[in-house]
């Protein structure tokens, strides 16, 4: 990293072709996903319907821990050859969608998963042992409705409500997670409660479709389930408060609602938003903030120097950071080109967005696997339509 030298500003000289277009409308429905996220921002809500949006979002492995145990506990392996072929075919699975994502690739190997190795053989033994009593295959008296299904999308509330409960049948609604919090994190309560919201709202869709399960279910892949009585009012008054949060959300489309409008930025909001990068609301909020305005914190500044590097991967940026966060004087970056893209062809002056950084001890930032950095040319705009 002693090696520095400056390059010829290409920012300058760089043509930028049109910008891509990220379109917002409003939604037909709205599901335990988009209601977890209309509770937090009504944008983020709205982003997270706009396909466009899903290039620039980097998505989690955890979750994918948590879809290969689904898809495990689904096919109900009969041993643990069976279940490890399972397993692995579903991650295999996983990795070939991400490889061709520009953030999510730099997933490519699991072994490098936090906790792969545990959270693989927890869930091989739990589905081998079979934490779940059989799901009934029974069918109601005179009904076409399956009474236990995986994955089956069902809907209600006149088709604004829909979703796809992992699994259910005649008794239970059961959601898979690869690991439940540690009870020591601060958001452990409301992480679980989130889970609860969300099996409320399958309860409905089930209860809608067929008949209301008595039990609800989450079941980890060490094995541990917690298990609540199904609470018809509070599911009911769940359903009712999302398809509200629906209609308001499409009513302020209706309206010309913009970015401003429909965002309501905050340390809790904001600081999981897998949509920081590309939300004006975010950088607006952020100049209005002290140092660092979240523990993932998030920096925009000009390139001010370029050291590409010498083994291909690692490179480094001095960055010029904005405002009162520019305070401490310049910000040198290191970045893996593996991981991070490559900001070397930017070139100096380019403006750059740093999202979901960690901060060393001596109160800078660096860049880990969780961190995404953007040149802001390349940046989509947001456009908000009125209607579908
Ligand atoms: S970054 Fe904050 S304001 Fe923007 S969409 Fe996410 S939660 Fe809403």
């Amino acid at each position: 990293m002693e090696l520095r030298f400056r390059v010829r500003s290409a920012a300058a000289a760089r043509v930028v072709a049109g910008r891509p277009r990220i379109r917002i409308r409003p939604a037909a429905r709205t599901s335990p996903t988009l209601w977890a996220q209309m509770r937090l921002c009504a944008l983020r809500a709205a982003l997270s319907t706009a396909k466009e949006a899903e290039g620039w979002v980097l998505h989690s492995p955890r979750a994918w821990l948590g879809t290969a145990f689904h898809v495990l506990m689904a096919a109900r392996p009969s041993d643990a050859g069976e279940a490890e072929r399972v397993w692995d075919t579903a991650i295999a699975g996983l990795l070939a969608a991400s490889s061709g994502h520009r953030l999510d690739k730099r997933f490519a190997s699991p072994e490098r998963w936090p906790g792969y190795y545990l959270v693989r053989q927890r869930a091989i033994a739990s589905a081998v042992q079979g934490v779940l009593p059989p799901a009934s295959a029974r069918l109601p008296a005179g009904g076409r409705r399956p009474l236990r299904g995986t994955e089956l999308l069902l809907t209600a509330r006149d088709g604004l409500l829909a979703g796809r409960p992992d699994e259910f049948d005649r008794q239970s609604v059961t959601e898979f997670k690869s690991a439940l919090p540690d009870p020591a994190w601060p958001e452990a309560e409301s992480l679980t409660e989130g889970y609860w919201r969300q099996l409320r709202l399958y309860a409905v869709l089930i209860g809608e479709t067929a008949e209301w399960p008595a039990v609800a279910r989450i079941v980890a892949a060490s094995g541990q389930v917690l298990t609540r009585d199904v609470d018809r009012p509070a599911c009911e008054a769940e359903a009712d408060a999302a398809v509200a949060g629906l209609r308001a959300m499409n009513e302020a489309l209706g309206h010309g609602s913009g970015s401003a409008q429909l965002a309501t930025p905050g340390e809790i909001e904001c600081g999981q938003c897998q949509y920081q990068a590309i939300c004006p609301a975010f950088w607006s909020w952020c100049e209005t903030m002290s140092w660092p305005q979240l523990r993932q914190p998030a920096a925009r500044g000009i390139i001010e120097a370029i050291d590409p590097g010498v083994d291909g991967d690692v490179y480094a940026v001095t960055l010029r950071l904005d405002g009162r966060h520019g305070e401490g004087g310049p910000l040198p970056l290191a970045l893996r080109r593996s991981v991070h893209g490559d900001l070397t062809g930017c070139g100096l002056g380019a403006q750059i967005r740093v999202v979901h950084a960690q901060m060393r001890q001596d109160g800078r930032l660096r860049a880990d696997m969780s961190t995404c950095v953007f040149a802001e040319d390349e940046l989509p705009e947001l456009e908000f339509r009125r209607s579908a």
